[in-house]
């Protein structure tokens, strides 16, 4: 491998890594890049962003802060199973991102002095948190990347285009197949690089946009790629309880929103010492519980105290959003319910983007180096894409020396069922058996209808389905096979955490 020089990469996705992916390989002049994805530039998880990115960077005057404080936060969230190496590249690399966005043109959110306006956000330890337009960041990022993207001459952007399945030779990549215009095409590279996001619509409730079906994850393990940590699955606490299930941010916790049940009794009290601001996966499970045991479908966001004035200052998006359904968060608590979220797990990489198939790549959401552990700490996602983008782009330039070895679990896929699947069965049956509660009971349950579920077909929508319907049982499993209850991964029969199974799990396609 270390003589590979690829010239053509072709990066499959639009969100943040990428098209930060796409533009540091640029940086270098030695590669040209096809970018392709299969909506439009701005359909990914990344332009909904809300909260912000997690950064500490050189800043005059600021407050002490460190790479390494940062660091002790994102493994203290991660649960004892974060990737140590992975959490100290993330936190030490940010800065020269944060400060290549700002070249790039994203107008990050300004103090009074002039200075960056850094937030604080729940399980951070130190106000680090960049944000655009309050709570707009995602899309405050992504339009000048898309921008940038457009006018590099040597970027082909296609558009509306399905990364169907990747090409391979002699075990390495080549290639990819794509769908467009309803037709299925080959394209040739020298590497191919997964930026494919995550994978909300396995559930039923989720906060994702509809393009995030887990095509990446799927097309890699049929390529034979190692994934990992797929047990662990972020729920969000406060999805509005609404179609389309459009996330309250955090920060709205953050400012003394609180969470109240349907007679008005304020319950997070009840479950934890730091009631609305425990972390995350503390909170999910607490309405999840709250929820089961009042026989209740939605619990309420309080905001009302925080006033008209400063909601609408604070959150210009969540303001107009909330008005758009019909409610007026100053004079009335919102229905919320937890949401699927964040996959920590994915395609597992190196520090270099490196997938265990050579020529294949994979960064941002749809890859698992293992900076999340089993929980994601708030705002360290957006941060993820820049910083590996950035080095996945560098080792493909540059050519890493020896493809690396990935150890791994076999993990079998019973051969396709009889019954038709349909897809918004497919996340109920995921919504109840192996969400934010989890047993063996009911993973057995859901192991058992999708087995007897087939997939297929040759248009985009078939080939979905058939993703969520794989990523679905590889989900169900990797959680069948964890017995312990770890971050986002909550066992009702086995409660405590197991410190004999902290070893980190990743999985390979069964010969
Ligand atoms: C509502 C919401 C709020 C969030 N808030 C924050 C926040 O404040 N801070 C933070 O750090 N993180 C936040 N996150 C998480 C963060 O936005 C994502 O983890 C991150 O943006 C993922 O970036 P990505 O580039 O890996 O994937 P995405 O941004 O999801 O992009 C994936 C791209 O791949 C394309 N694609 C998928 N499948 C195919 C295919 N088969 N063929 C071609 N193209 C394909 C998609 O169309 C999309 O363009 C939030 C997420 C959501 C949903």
């Amino acid at each position: 491998m270390s003589s590979r020089r690829p010239r053509h990469i072709l990066v499959a996705g639009s969100g943040i890594a990428g098209l930060y992916t796409a533009l540091e390989l640029r940086r270098t002049r030695a590669a040209e890049v096809t970018l392709i994805t299969k909506g439009d530039l701005r359909q990914s998880n990344t332009w909904f962003a809300q909260g912000g990115i997690a950064a500490v960077f050189p800043q005059e005057d600021r407050v002490a802060d460190s790479p390494a404080s940062h660091g002790a936060d994102t493994l203290a969230a991660g649960a004892g199973h974060c990737d140590a190496a992975a959490v100290r590249v993330l936190c030490e690399e940010a800065g020269e991102h944060v400060e290549r966005l700002l070249q790039l043109g994203t107008c990050f959110d300004r103090a009074a002095d002039g200075g960056l306006a850094l937030g604080r956000e729940a399980a951070h330890s130190a106000e680090r948190i960049l944000h655009v337009n309050g709570d707009a960041t995602g899309a405050g990022i992504a339009d000048p990347l898309i921008a940038a993207v457009l006018t590099d001459p040597g970027i082909t952007v296609l558009e509306h285009t399905f990364l169907a399945d990747l090409v391979t030779r002699d075990g390495t990549v080549t290639g990819a197949v794509v769908i467009r215009s309803g037709g299925s095409t080959e394209l040739a590279a020298d590497a191919v690089v997964l930026a494919t996001g995550g994978a909300g619509q396995l559930f039923e409730q989720n906060t994702n946009p509809s393009v995030a079906t887990a095509d990446g994850l799927v097309v890699a393990w049929r390529a034979g790629a190692v994934v990992k940590d797929l047990e662990f699955f972020q729920f969000h606490p406060t999805a509005l309880d609404v179609p389309g299930h459009p996330l309250i941010s955090e920060a709205v916790r953050g400012d003394g929103a609180v969470l109240r049940d349907q007679s008005g009794h304020r319950f997070m009290t009840d479950y934890h010492l730091a009631a609305e601001l425990a972390p995350r996966d503390v909170v999910s499970r607490s309405i999840t519980l709250h929820l089961k045991k009042r026989g209740e479908q939605c619990v309420y966001l309080d905001a009302t105290a925080l006033g008209g004035g400063f909601l609408a200052g604070r959150f210009p998006t969540l303001d107009g959003l909330t008005r758009a359904h019909g409610f007026d968060w100053a004079r009335e608590p919102l229905p919320v319910v937890p949401a699927a979220h964040y996959w920590m797990g994915g395609i597992h990489t190196d520090l270099w983007g490196r997938t265990s198939v050579p020529g294949l790549y994979a960064v941002g959401e749809a890859a698992c180096t293992g900076v999340h552990g089993a929980n994601r700490l708030a705002s360290n996602s957006l941060l993820e894409g820049l910083v590996f983008g950035a080095r996945s782009a560098a080792a493909i330039v540059a050519d890493h020396g020896p493809w690396p070895e990935f150890g791994s679990t076999a993990l079998r896929i019973a051969a396709g069922g009889r019954e038709p699947a349909e897809r918004h069965r497919i996340q109920q049956l995921m919504s109840e058996h192996a969400a934010v509660i989890r047993d063996s009971a009911g993973l057995e349950v859901a192991a058992k209808q999708l087995t007897q579920w087939r997939a297929g077909g040759d248009t985009v929508e078939e080939r979905e389905t058939a993703n969520v319907l794989l990523a679905s049982h590889l989900l169900v499993q990797a959680a069948a096979a964890r017995d312990e209850s770890r971050g986002a991964h909550y066992r009702a029969d086995f409660p405590g955490a197991d410190a004999a199974v902290v070893a980190l799990h990743s999985y390979r396609m069964a010969q």
